[in-house]
């Protein structure tokens, strides 16, 4: 077991003070004095537009805002998400409410090319959906737990883990929630982040896309963070399961 060295304690002290995960190796690279770190790059991998904000929104706000770059990959445009609408239509539609919402969170869009509620799992899509990962660098990389009623984001959580193999794990990974119950299901944090601060912009950028009865679905997400936060000892939280075998000293949050 490698031992931890006095600057990566000191690293993750500082980072588990923010309440986010963030990696040793930033704590280590780039400190000569007087010089930024550099930022991390962070990447938030959803099947629909709106669930890389319910799922991680306040976490999304709290990396922005600390300076690290967030990229939110959408798998698809939620092509079959608006009823009367044809698939050109409403990809149309949620890929400009996809663009506001990424405003609010300061994130880029990234999007994927596949089709919502035709989402497809094969040799070639994962190949294609590996390369557009890792166009991106990422340093951590939060996707959907994989046990979820949403065929689609079964998918987009496969496609996200079939990546990390190949990339020989060079990134950290996490699993977000998304409608705790009805959608994501035996899901048990491992790690909390208090998002007390940056809650309203994640309502802000989930009420962006309007088109999908956002008043409806987002009163369980108000549970949810009301929930984790109960849980983390805050007012209210996002959860998150880490993968143990995370590349480097990931900051235990709790
Ligand atoms: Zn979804």
């Amino acid at each position: 077991m490698r031992k931890v060295t006095r600057r990566e304690m000191l690293g993750q002290s500082l980072a588990a003070a923010a309440g986010l995960p963030l990696l040793a190796r930033q704590a280590e690279g780039d400190q000569t004095p007087g010089t930024k770190p550099k930022p991390l790059k962070i990447v938030v991998a959803g099947a629909h537009p709106d669930d890389p904000e319910s799922g991680c929104g306040g976490t999304i706000a709290l990396y922005t805002d600390l300076g690290h770059e967030v990229s939110i990959l959408y798998l698809t445009r939620g092509e079959a998400g608006i009823r009367g609408k044809s698939a050109p239509e409403a990809a149309a539609i949620r890929t400009a409410e996809s663009q506001k919402a990424c405003a609010i969170l300061k994130a880029k869009p990234v999007f994927a090319g596949q089709i919502d509620g035709n989402t497809e799992i094969n040799r070639a899509r994962y190949d294609e959906f590996r390369a557009v990962l890792d166009a991106e660098h990422p340093d951590i990389v939060f996707t959907h737990w994989p046990i979820d009623t949403h065929r689609d984001h079964r998918a987009a959580s496969l496609l996200v883990y079939d990546a990390w193999v190949a990339a020989h794990k060079a990134f950290d990974l996490y699993y977000f929630e998304v409608e705790q119950g009805t959608q994501t299901q035996l899901f048990h944090p491992t790690n909390y982040v208090d998002i007390t601060k940056t809650a309203d912009r994640k309502r802000a950028a989930c009420f962006a896309h309007a088109s999908q009865d956002p008043e409806g679905w987002y009163r369980l997400h108000d549970k949810m963070n009301q929930f984790r936060g109960m849980e983390a000892g805050c007012e209210l939280g996002e959860g998150f399961v880490r993968h143990c075998q995370n590349p480097e000293l990931s900051v235990p949050l709790r």
